[in-house]
């Protein structure tokens, strides 16, 4: 970090900083297969334990918060999704992996994406760029080996994005990130001027469960929103990308949404979606693949 402060900052230093990763060209396809009208990503980060593991919070009382998210969550998001046969991408750090091996071979098993979310949900801007970069090589290990497949997308844990992210996604030979928000529909990543070939698959965080639901004891932390009028904000998001012929990507969490008046609201949102005609169901790998292939 510079010590000038930044209204010291010359026009270069600006512009530097702005132009370092932006987004690039629009990959957005006329029509998405099977002529559908739009595009659905539903995707879960299953972060369970490792969010207080990050922070050295190990009382059994917070993990087993990160337990009731394997335990419960994740099978309750898999049962709707089968019985909807709707495909969605399960973003895992490395640590949660390998502490529910046998939630990852479900995931794939039932014909899910799962996808890289760090080691143990560390926070990117905090690390030295080649700590950054030996925990995402051990992560893509774990994850191939526990997945059978070696994943082709990431997301960052916090979506917390540092100078060294992009050039270890471009080493791994990603197909996609799915960190960013510069656009409501997929886009080209550029770097200092330069097209990456790397699609983003962009995220927000009014289509993220863990900005309404949790709470914590000791601080402000307090649920804001009910559940219900959550759904309503999502319909108008999924309405809003109909009506584009766009991208509606959501992300949720196991430990959030799988809590029994949250999961109503995600099957109803998911009912809802399923009564318009010509949505595509699809994995952010799905979308990236032929957003990159057809725009
Ligand atoms: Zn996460």
């Amino acid at each position: 970090m510079s010590e000038v402060p930044p209204w010291r900052w010359d026009e270069e230093t600006w512009r530097r900083h702005v132009g370092y990763i932006r987004a690039g060209r629009p990959l957005l396809p006329g029509t998405w297969p099977g002529g559908a009208r739009a595009a659905v990503a539903l995707s879960f980060d299953s972060d369970h334990e490792t969010i207080h593991l990050r922070d050295g919070d190990t009382g059994p009382g917070k993990l087993s918060q990160g337990e009731f998210g394997s335990r419960v969550g994740a099978r309750r998001i898999l049962a709707l999704l089968a019985e909807r046969l709707i495909p969605a991408t399960f973003f895992m750090p490395a640590v949660s992996a390998l502490l529910h091996p046998e939630e990852v071979r479900r995931y794939v098993a039932e014909g899910h994406e799962v996808a890289m979310h760090g080691w143990i949900h560390e926070r990117n801007m905090t690390l030295q760029p080649q700590d950054e970069r030996e925990l995402a090589l051990r992560s893509v290990d774990v994850l191939e080996k526990s997945s059978g497949a070696r994943p082709v997308g990431i997301r960052t844990p916090s979506w917390d994005f540092s100078s060294a992210t992009m050039a270890i996604t471009r080493e791994l030979g990603l197909l996609y990130d799915s960190s960013l928000m510069a656009d409501d529909e997929p886009y080209e990543i550029i770097q200092e001027g330069e097209p990456t070939g790397i699609v983003e698959i962009p995220v927000e965080w009014i289509r993220d469960d863990a900005v309404y639901f949790p709470m914590d004891r000791y601080t402000a932390l307090r649920p804001y929103a009910a559940p219900r009028s959550v759904l309503s904000i999502w319909i108008d998001e999924f309405e809003g990308a109909y009506a584009d012929g766009g991208l509606f990507q959501l992300t949720m969490h196991p430990h959030v949404i799988g809590h029994r008046s949250r999961m109503a609201v995600l099957a109803e949102l998911i009912e809802h979606i399923s009564s318009r005609d010509g949505v595509w169901f699809a994995t952010h790998a799905q979308v990236a693949e032929y957003a990159l292939a057809h725009a």
